[in-house]
């Protein structure tokens, strides 16, 4: 039997998956790690009516008690930080050591803050606007059963981000991993297993095509929260414009613009491209991953680019040394080792940092040097891959950041604050920082614009998104 907890969570009981096997690898290794049944229909169906069921009751339990259920999740999560980072390590390629000490402290963060936000849900004062006879008066409300859809890149993270603001709204969750790790979720299960009322958050395994789809068109769901690519995207705005129209809230793709004018800190830049841009092997949405350089310096930042690249560790997660794993998949692999084969074949310079293991689904960190209307500029490469255009004029470096089809993180280097306060104010996505990049805060909002998607994560408007405003009028 597995050491992984591979069943469906469904109306608080584990049940066996009763449709296609899907296999969760360990990336490190190139190997199957655990088999997970996918949820069939009936139990697609099972999950929506679990969680409808308790519903009816969450819904109208205090702020109070939902805040000590979240508050209680986010204890257990600490206290089971070894097994949850473990299993998330294995099956994401995550290097063990910042799963335990960065994303799991990250993930109990959420629950916390959630706990925190919804004893404080945030709406103007009752007034008397149309005469002194009618009170009027604001109500925010849960949605209903929300259904969700997380992606690979970060399981457990992402699934916080949507599971903590929609159940301490009052929601019930019937939310999917992917069906690539899977694992993770199904041992955060257990806590929820042992903490919240019976359907408040059921997990169902399994693909998009089936499994996802089957669930985003269902009547009984008020609301779609997803993050993901573009294409599922649209997939979702299509399943919400079914019979019964559907709220929805997408974080989609990216393609994070750095801009460096000529006076920027190139040493502290290069510091913080190191994490920005090879976190998690670069299969982040807002990876620093394309550079637009003054051509007065690019020249001395790609020296040094180069210097940090020949010096990042990466290898197997479980060492204490690497600083990022494998990408996610064969299939991954293949595709961002696609982009840098086309863009060397067009000529762009290419420069790698050495191989590493021999089996598993490594990439070197790369470094292309590539005019603008490259492939490998324009489209989402998601791997450990930094481009570096050059640009005559901030103006002109602005105009490429504007013109992507993506608008979710980017940022701005300059040690001057007009300069860049005026290129970041300008800047058209969800997520600009000034002469720092990649860095959360559980308190500010993240999300994007354009093909990004819309709807925010973290912060007190995730809470607003995830619940339904009216207005009450007495008189
Ligand atoms: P994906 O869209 O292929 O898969 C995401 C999830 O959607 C998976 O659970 C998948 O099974 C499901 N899915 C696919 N088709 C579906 C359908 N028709 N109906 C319902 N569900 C369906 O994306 P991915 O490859 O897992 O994740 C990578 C993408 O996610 C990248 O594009 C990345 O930029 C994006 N992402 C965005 C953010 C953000 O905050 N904006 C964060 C992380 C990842």
């Amino acid at each position: 039997m597995s050491a992984f907890e591979t069943r469906l969570f469904i109306g608080g009981e584990f049940v066996q998956g009763q449709g296609p096997v899907e296999i969760a690898f360990e990336p490190a290794r190139g190997t199957p790690l655990a088999e997970v049944a996918s949820a069939t229909p009936a139990q697609i169906d099972a999950a929506i009516a679990a969680a409808n069921g308790a519903y009816k009751s969450w819904s109208r339990s205090t702020p109070k008690l939902r805040s000590a259920a979240l508050w209680r999740i986010a204890d257990l999560i600490e206290e089971r930080a070894d097994v949850l980072a473990n299993v998330e390590s294995r099956n994401a390629g995550k290097p063990l050591r910042f799963v335990k000490a960065g994303e799991l402290a990250n993930v109990a963060d959420v629950f916390r803050f959630y706990a925190t936000a919804v004893r404080n849900m945030p709406a103007p004062a009752a007034g008397n606007f149309r005469s002194p006879a009618l009170t009027s008066l604001i109500r925010r409300d849960p949605i209903g059963v929300v259904a969700q859809i997380a992606p690979w890149n970060y399981p457990l993270l992402m699934s916080a981000w949507k599971i903590a603001p929609a159940i301490a709204a009052g929601n019930a969750v019937v939310i999917k991993p992917s069906e690539m790790t899977p694992l993770s979720l199904l041992e955060l299960a257990r806590i929820f297993a042992e903490v919240l009322p019976a359907g408040v958050v059921n997990v169902i395994c399994g693909n998009g095509p089936d499994v996802g789809q089957h669930l985003i068109s269902h009547d009984t769901v008020r609301m779609i929260s997803l993050t993901g690519d573009v294409r599922t995207g649209r997939a979702v705005l299509q399943a919400a414009a079914g019979p019964m129209i559907k709220r929805t809230h997408l974080e989609l793709g990216g393609k994070a613009p750095v801009i460096v004018c000529e006076d920027a800190d190139l040493d502290k830049l290069v510091v913080t491209l190191r994490e920005a841009s090879f976190y998690n092997a670069g299969q982040d949405c807002t990876a620093a991953c394309r550079i637009f350089a003054h051509a007065n310096i690019a020249k001395a930042l790609t020296d040094k680019l180069e210097t940090m690249i020949g010096s990042l560790v990466y290898g197997r997660p479980e060492r204490d040394d690497v600083e990022f794993g494998p990408v996610i998949s064969a299939r991954q692999l293949e595709r961002i080792d696609g982009f840098v084969s086309r863009a060397r074949s067009a000529g762009a310079d290419v420069i790698q940092g050495a191989a590493a293991e021999t089996e598993g689904y490594f990439f070197a960190p790369t470094l292309v040097a590539a005019p603008i209307d490259a492939e490998i500029v324009q489209k989402e490469v998601f791997g450990p891959v930094l481009s570096v255009t050059p640009f005559d004029d901030a103006d002109t470096a602005l105009g490429w950041a504007n013109a992507s089809e993506y608008g979710l993180g980017s940022s701005v280097w300059s040690r001057d604050t007009a300069t860049a306060m005026g290129l970041a104010n300008a800047l058209e996505y969800g997520v600009t920082w000034i002469n720092t990049h990649g860095v959360m805060a559980t308190e500010m909002p993240h999300g994007g614009v354009k093909n990004s998607g819309y709807g925010s994560d973290l912060s007190m408007q995730s809470l607003i998104d995830y619940t339904q405003i009216r207005h009450l009028m007495i008189g």
